[in-house]
């Protein structure tokens, strides 16, 4: 037993390879980078276009979890693990994984750059402003805001009606005050007023854009087809409409190249896109999946929250765009089990470290759910306890052996306090299943069933609900979309993360219960159409105590209180 150093201390004391050396473990060259300082690089587009016509070689590893609490059961931390032990077991390895947005990092869960010796880095920069992108994203959104309502203000020619303007301002921060707001105040000069609002960067079609466009091309379609409004007739008014698809597109050139940096132990890592899973699709980029595909034997990456939201999203949604993978790994943790054997709601993470391997017990259906939901799908799963330091050998037994009994593959992985020695036996596991070529993905529906049918199996099926209600406003939002020919798009669900249900309270494998729609809108751009559940947030707020507060840095720039 002994104390893994904070984070900031082992990022700080590590020794990083010059970014040249981890693109040339990819077979990349320096022409093929554009190096933003030492260890950071963008790849250059003709990289890009020449890793898509070399099309894909490797194996895609897709990292899942179990329903989490909010501080998140590590899947970024199993990832990078996971990546580091298959590069131990001698496989060309890449990870890809998104990156952090500034809402929690300064909020309660923190950065998303792993923890341990399961770190991407330079973790300060990947967690602040990185190479830009997500600043990109931010300013290409207001962007559009500050089109649609000068178009409005010079005499409407589109004649939008300035009550149905859904397209709301963008920031990244948690700002809850800014949740709902009157804009254009200050007279005839300023207006016409209406009431505004923001979403979180990470919240904006934008950013699903981005990270499901496959080249520039593709992006301006996307960017031009985004809904932003509707006119006086009903009609969609969209980004091409007013003008804005080139210079917002102009704006994201160099956010869609892939960033690359390393783990700490030397492992190329793509950090590119940052989509949340609870309100948008929430994988990385699928240009970075597929450069990391080209150019390695094995790519993994993660998906956001648990795998009803992230996974069921990479699977229904990205997959069908090509990148399907071969294997999925379960990230389960002794604390996140025990919130669910005890139902506790929210969680209090100091009962949630005292032992108490019954309640670890009483929540393991809510992984066997996870892993019945993805055999499902077709994919051989593998399930990676989270090893925690306050873990106890009866807890992390309770778990092992239960997926014994049901011949789950399962392995302890001790990623965070060891590095990629602590998931090796986790990485043989998943080259097993990889090589049995057992992967067939069966998608959870049709794009030609109606979009009722499409929210219902994914309800009913991942979910485990009974059946699903639709909101008045919500059977309108069906009749238009279906009006103006959005009905043949994926669906993404919107819900909260804690819960199988739409209720955060409720824990385990809720039975007997309804899920409520209570709005749709198509997210015409990303490809999708969102209908939204209880009551998710697109912009986050700070809680009493925000990570914010223990940030600080030195007179000499060195930064602390980043985890
Ligand atoms: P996720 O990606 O599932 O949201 P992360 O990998 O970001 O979760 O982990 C959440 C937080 O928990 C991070 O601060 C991470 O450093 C920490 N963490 C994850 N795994 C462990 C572990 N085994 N021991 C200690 N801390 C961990
Ligand atoms: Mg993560």
């Amino acid at each position: 037993d002994f104390e893994v150093p904070s984070d900031e201390e082992i990022a700080r004391t590590a020794t990083l390879d010059d970014i040249e050396t981890v693109a040339a473990r990819l077979g990349l060259g320096p022409d093929d980078i554009e190096p933003y300082g030492s260890n950071k690089a963008k790849l250059r587009q003709e990289a890009v276009d020449a890793a898509r016509e070399r099309g894909r070689n490797g194996s895609l590893v897709l990292v899942t979890g179990i329903t989490p609490t909010p501080k998140g059961e590590g899947k970024t931390v199993i990832s990078v693990g996971l990546a580091q032990g298959l590069a131990r077991l001698g496989e060309d390895v890449a990870v890809a994984v998104r990156e952090p947005s500034l809402g929690p990092v300064f909020g309660i869960k923190g950065g998303a750059a792993g923890g341990g010796y399961s770190q991407v880095l330079p973790m300060e920069d990947i967690n602040l402003h990185f190479t830009g992108d997500i600043h990109a994203l931010t300013a290409a959104h207001n962007l559009i805001s500050a089109m649609l309502d000068a178009h409005v203000h010079h005499g409407n020619d589109l004649e939008i009606d300035v009550d149905q303007i859904t397209w709301r301002r963008s920031l990244d921060v948690n700002d809850r005050a800014l949740r709902e707001t009157v804009v254009g105040l200050g007279g005839s000069a300023n207006g016409p007023p209406r009431e505004d609002g923001f979403g979180i960067t990470a919240a904006s079609e934008l950013m699903a854009v981005l990270c499901l466009a496959s080249d520039l091309a593709d992006l301006k379609r996307r960017v031009a087809r985004i809904v932003v409004a509707t006119d006086r007739d009903g009609t969609p008014v969209t980004v091409d409409d007013i003008g804005a698809t080139g210079a917002v597109s102009a704006l994201l050139r160099d956010a869609l190249r892939p960033n690359l940096v390393q783990t700490l132990e030397g492992v190329p890592a793509f950090v590119h896109g940052g989509p949340f899973a609870n309100i948008a699709h929430g994988t990385n980029t699928l240009v970075a999946d597929e450069v990391g595909l080209a150019h390695t034997d094995y790519l993994v990456t993660e998906a956001g929250f648990g795998a009803d939201l992230g996974a069921e999203k990479f699977l229904d949604i990205v997959s069908r765009e090509g990148a399907a993978p071969e294997a999925v790994v379960v990230v389960a943790t002794v604390r996140g089990l025990k919130r669910h054997g005890l139902d506790m709601w929210p969680a209090n993470f100091d009962v949630l470290a005292t032992p108490n391997p019954d309640a670890v017990r009483d929540g393991l259906p809510n992984l066997f759910h996870h892993v019945s939901v993805l055999r499902d799908f077709g994919l051989p799963v593998v399930v990676a306890v989270n090893r925690f330091p306050d873990d106890t050998d009866a807890e992390v037994a309770a778990i092992l052996d239960a997926c014994a009994t049901r011949e789950i593959p399962a392995s302890v992985s001790t990623a965070h306090a060891e590095g990629g020695r602590g998931a090796e036996e986790l990485a043989e596991l998943v080259r097993q299943q990889v090589s049995s070529g057992r992967a067939d993905l069966q998608l959870t529906y049709d794009l030609d069933d109606s979009l009722r049918e499409k929210i219902t199996a994914v309800a009913t099926h991942v979910y485990g609900a009974n059946d699903v209600t639709f909101s008045k406003q919500a059977e309108k939002d069906l009749n238009r979309l279906v009006e103006h020919g959005f009905d043949s798009l994926p669906v993404c669900l919107s819900k909260t993360p804690y819960s199988l249900s739409d209720d955060a309270s409720k824990t385990g494998v809720p039975t007997d219960w309804t899920l409520h729609v209570r709005e749709l809108y198509p997210a015409a751009g990303a490809g999708f159409v969102v209908a939204l559940t209880g009551d998710v947030m697109t912009m986050p707020g700070l809680p009493a105590r925000p990570a914010a507060v223990d940030i600080d840095v030195d007179d000499d720039g060195t930064i602390h209180g980043l985890f």
